[in-house]
């Protein structure tokens, strides 16, 4: 049985369907059916290892016996923490053989986020590396499974440690095949395939699910609009774990065309040109945060660069003024990129004009996507006027995954997503990202959400009341700004605060930036907190009135 979520009325299953957008292929064949057709190509390259499709095929096939002996099957929920190497899709691929649903977790995601998403998924397995970054993965995992019975396993990728009772990730493979199918998943199409984390507004994180149909197709879309084929070579240069490098196109927008796959370990320019030269790469997808250091280099590098096509750049607001310095620097197409792991994603073409390219986040990849530009009322703005972003189609979803409560804010009577982005939309369609009415801070693509952080300052003895919103920064795109009213004389700073977050295990990111003292914290008629005026305070000081641009 899959697991429940909710669905798309009957009538757009029908439309979506015989559109031929949603085509009942699962991720549980995929492997098996590409490495059909591009066998000894190479598919996937990280630090370590290169694998053809079929070796991948094959690996994939030898871990699922592995995983079943486990006691996992389908619909079992897995929390998958892991950095940018083959074992991430290896477990992945054969997850989705045994019909497992793989929960993507963040790579700084700590003890607070881990506990809510094993508890709110229900999962019985989750999967850290041994060590990584400095951080021992083996110890968190420890702590999760400590407070979350539902947990029975954690497999380490690496060393599990002595008397831990955890699983080592290699043992899984036995390379001796036991005897029966690898594939055994029974999902089919419209199945939940995957659950991805939302950035959150209010309260805790949500989770996305993801049909193998949505996801499919969102790769498929945006494989066709970068002009994907079995000759191109994406570079995962963020963390494979976020929706935008798995699947815009990404990672399986490359495996879906007989594409190649490399996995940098992380984002620094000198590496990840290195990568570039010696792998050939056609296509890499950065953030805004890099944007600045990747042209640098791209000034000071002997790394021959030409065979990249497409620089992707998305997840927050990318400034207008870089967006030039890019076009005009890079010796390919800059493409801008504005998705949400919920579902909707914009690209600019290939062939957008300069302007367009450097002054729009893009436009949906499909015809199918119904987006409204919407006032208070829900109703559509004037052209070109700025509104909320709603979406509905055939990749965004129409529900979180148990969470009706919250569905009944998120999304409108007739299922359109409210995104909480205000954009304005161009005569060409292409939106422009001009601000955000949710509760959240952007950081450098890290997604903030104030509330669930302002939950945990509050649990400071010193702190009586707190409100977390983000200021422009240079570097960040946002940093994050903490506004406090102290009980007592003395006030915590920064440092003591994300020490005590930390303490709390929470992930570093969501530590704020900055500190500041209040001696009351302003509140509306009606005594709420009043954010809009914090919010006013700290764009009078920047001297501006609106989003980087
Ligand atoms: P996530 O689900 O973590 O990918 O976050 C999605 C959110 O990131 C969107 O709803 C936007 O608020 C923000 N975002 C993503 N791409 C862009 C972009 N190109 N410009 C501005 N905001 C963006």
């Amino acid at each position: 049985m899959a697991i429940d979520m909710t669905p798309w009325p009957g009538v757009d299953v029908e439309k979506y369907r015989a559109a031929g957008y949603w085509q009942g292929e699962t991720f549980a064949h995929f492997l098996t059916s590409r490495a059909r057709a591009h066998g000894d190509r190479v598919a996937l390259v990280d630090d370590r290892t290169r694998l053809t499709y079929a070796e991948l095929d094959a690996q994939t096939d030898r871990l699922t016996h592995g995983l079943r002996e486990l006691g996992l099957g389908a619909d079992d929920r897995v929390l998958v923490q892991l950095p940018n190497r083959v074992e991430f899709l290896l477990l992945w691929f054969a997850l989705m053989k045994i019909g497992a649903i793989p929960v993507h977790a963040q790579p700084g995601h700590r003890r607070s986020e881990m506990v809510h998403l094993a508890q709110h998924s229900d999962a019985v397995a989750y999967v850290v590396p041994d060590l990584h970054a400095g951080f021992d993965h083996r110890e968190l995992a420890a702590a999760v499974q400590s407070v979350s019975p539902g947990l029975k396993h954690v497999i380490v990728v690496g060393d599990p440690g002595a008397g831990t009772g955890f699983t080592p990730f290699s043992g899984l493979a036995d390379p001796t095949p036991a005897p029966g199918p690898a594939i055994t998943s029974r999902a089919l199409g419209g199945d939940a395939a995957l659950l991805l984390l939302s950035g959150g507004t209010t309260g805790l994180p949500k989770l996305i699910p993801r049909t193998h149909d949505d996801y499919r197709y969102n790769a498929v879309a945006a494989g066709e609009v970068c002009g994907l084929t079995a000759e191109s070579v994406y570079l995962a240069a963020l963390p494979v774990a976020f929706n935008y490098t798995m699947n815009c196109p990404g990672v399986l927008g490359a495996l879906t065309v007989g594409g190649r796959v490399v996995l940098a370990s992380n984002p620094d320019p000198g590496y990840c040109f290195d990568l570039i030269e010696r792998e050939g790469v056609t296509i890499a997808a950065i953030n805004p945060q890099l944007a600045p250091v990747w042209l640098d280099e791209a000034m000071a590098t002997d790394a021959d660069l030409s065979s990249l096509r497409v620089l992707q750049v998305g997840s927050a607001r990318l400034a207008d003024g870089t967006a030039r310095e890019m076009v005009a620097r890079f010796d390919c197409v800059i493409q801008q990129v504005f998705g949400m792991a919920e579902g909707l994603l914009c690209l600019t073409r290939l062939d957008d004009p300069p302007e367009i390219i450097t002054t729009t986040q893009g436009r949906p990849i499909s015809s199918a996507d119904e987006v409204r530009v919407a006032g208070p009322d829900d109703r559509e703005v004037p052209e070109g006027e700025e509104g909320e972003l709603l979406v509905r189609g055939p990749y965004t979803l129409r529900g979180y995954y148990h969470a009706d409560e919250h569905n009944v804010k998120s999304f409108t009577h007739d299922g359109f997503y409210r995104s909480g982005d205000r954009v304005r939309r161009r005569p060409t369609g292409h939106l422009v990202v001009v601000g955000r009415s949710k509760d959240q801070i952007n950081r450098g693509g890290e997604k903030i959400p104030a509330t669930e952080v302002e939950g945990h300052l509050l649990a400071h003895a010193a702190v009586r009341s707190v409100a977390l919103l983000p200021a422009p920064d240079a570097d960040l795109g946002e940093r994050s700004v903490a506004f406090i009213v102290v009980d007592g004389a003395s006030a915590p700073d920064r440092r003591e605060l994300a020490a005590f977050l930390e303490q709390r295990g929470v992930a570093a990111y969501k530590a704020p930036d900055e500190v500041r003292v209040l001696d009351v914290m302003p509140l509306t008629p009606v005594g709420k907190m009043d954010k809009k005026a914090l919010a006013a305070r700290i764009r009078a000081e920047q001297g501006e009135s609106g989003p980087s641009a």
